[in-house]
């Protein structure tokens, strides 16, 4: 790459479907590329196919990248650029490099030959493309197909690097035969091998989870999916395995990308997961464990308490009462109750509280149970053992 160049590249997603993450990992590799080369990012919406394109993907698509932060510079619909193409296709018939077929759709003339492009990950490739006969690149004037949309956005947006899944390659030889019909410098070339099943087939809706939307729902941080996105298919060769987007930045580069395919392994993510959740601040850690509190059901309804569970160890029904009607005064001052139980003895005081609240043997410490309650309901909560001893 020549110094002077900038960078920009394009995430081009067809909204046929649920954001795959497939498409993110690439989307997420063009996004590290681009950024860390402080390169442009395109964002298109590759809508050509009005039959299965719907807007409802269009935005899953939206908000899918927006939580993984992946952020970009520029944005536009093909369905908006209809003008566009229609004079590329114009410059195509004027330069004979197209005509009108028998049956109207316009068709390129293919020259029949041999074309070489080196790949940044998979070294050189060459495609014979006789094969390709005379594609037809637009049904009329007005209606473009889908390789002859993109590479004048290509080529509009002057994009640099092409970095795709190897998914694409056989759309690579009929791109670069456009190009050259249309006067467009090629971009340079990067397919990275595709993310596979554990039993090596393709990864589809079948094995479960395949969208961004199905891991977020699940609970996923995004700052998790994107560090595990990035290692399918690329490590730093170091034994780095955790990384912030930022450090993803910085160590980024196409040339370790892997060239054959990686494994999703959903084990693997959830470890990545806890480890991001282990980096989470204090306060944000408190705050998930929470609301994930309220969907227990025994902070959903009031438990039944056994008596004999309420006293710690050998303390007394009675100075046990003591303890929790001081406490009751205190609620919503976790400071106060601490302070209590530290001049009282912390089990003493800590262990009927906690069990009034939850009812439970184990449970998590009484002051994120009353934060998960909230003040009215712990208080009740504490009465009713009072009641009982
Ligand atoms: N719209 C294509 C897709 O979502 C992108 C192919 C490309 O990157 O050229 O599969």
């Amino acid at each position: 790459m020549n110094n002077l160049e900038k960078v920009v590249v394009r995430i081009p997603p067809s909204p046929t479907g649920y954001f795959h993450i497939g498409r993110a990992r690439t989307a997420l590799f063009n996004y590290l590329f681009a950024r860390k080369n402080k390169g442009k990012i395109v964002f298109r919406i590759e809508d050509t196919d009005k039959e299965r394109s719907k807007k409802e993907y269009e935005e899953d698509i939206i908000e899918s990248l927006e939580w993984l932060g992946i952020d970009y510079d520029d944005f536009y619909r093909q369905s908006e650029r209809g003008e566009i193409y229609k004079k590329y296709i114009e410059k195509m018939l004027d330069n004979n490099s197209a005509y009108v077929a028998e049956d109207e759709v316009i068709r390129f003339k293919n020259p029949n030959r041999k074309i070489k492009f080196d790949d940044l990950v998979r070294g050189e490739i060459e495609f014979d493309t006789s094969d390709l006969e005379d594609f037809i690149v637009a049904k009329s004037i007005n209606e473009p197909l889908y390789h002859l949309a993109v590479v004048v956005d290509d080529h509009e947006s002057g994009v640099t690097h092409v970095i795709r899944g190897d998914d694409g390659i056989s759309n690579t030889p009929r791109q670069i035969l456009l190009q050259e019909a249309v006067g467009a410098v090629r971009p340079r070339y990067a397919h990275v091998p595709m993310i596979l099943a554990p039993d090596r087939s393709k990864l589809s809706a079948r094995q479960g989870a395949t969208s961004i939307r199905d891991f977020r729902d699940k609970g996923y941080l995004p700052q998790a999916m994107i560090n595990y996105l990035a290692l399918l298919g690329w490590n730093p060769g170091t034994e780095q395995e955790i990384f912030t987007k930022e450090e993803l930045i910085e160590q980024f580069s196409l040339e370790k990308i892997q060239k054959s395919g990686a494994i999703f392994d959903e084990k693997k993510l959830q470890w990545v997961n806890r480890e991001h959740l282990k980096r989470l601040p204090a306060e944000v850690q408190k705050e998930r464990q929470i609301s994930a509190l309220r969907e227990e059901l025994y902070i959903k309804k009031r438990p039944t308490l056994d008596v004999s569970s309420i006293c710690w160890n050998d303390i007394s029904k009675e100075n046990t009462k003591k303890y929790l009607e001081k406490v009751k005064e205190l609620v919503g001052d976790d400071d106060a109750i601490m302070k209590y139980a530290e001049k009282v003895g912390k089990g003493n005081v800590l262990w009927p509280l906690r069990y009034a609240l939850s009812g439970l043997e184990k449970s998590p410490d009484p002051f994120t149970l009353m934060a998960a309650l909230g003040k009215d309901e712990s208080i009740s909560r504490i009465e009713k053992a009072i009641q009982l001893l």
